[in-house]
């Protein structure tokens, strides 16, 4: 299920609005990874929930379905080559 979305290519979102996950939403990953939003030509907001952005970096991380293993892996992996996200683990 490789969707081409992977960690070398850091698509960062400078100016991307990031939605917060619903707070039924209980892993502790939520707290560093929202939803990207978008405005369509109407200008009506849109919410991607296919990927997620990292809030430390703005990096797009998938998601697939409930699974918040893509996001895990990428405050871990992000840690040990930045101190950008040591606050987080
Ligand atoms: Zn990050």
């Amino acid at each position: 299920m490789a969707n081409g979305v992977d960690e070398r290519a850091d698509q960062l979102n400078k100016n991307c609005e990031i939605e917060d996950a619903p707070s039924t939403f209980k892993a502790v990953v939520w707290q560093h990874f929202g939803f990207p939003v978008s405005r369509n030509d109407k200008g009506e907001k849109q919410t991607d929930k296919r990927q997620t952005i990292c809030k430390s970096c703005r990096a797009t991380v998938a998601y697939n379905s409930g699974n918040t293993s893509n996001m895990r892996s990428h405050l871990y992996i992000t840690t040990q080559k930045s101190s950008e996200h040591n606050n987080l683990l």
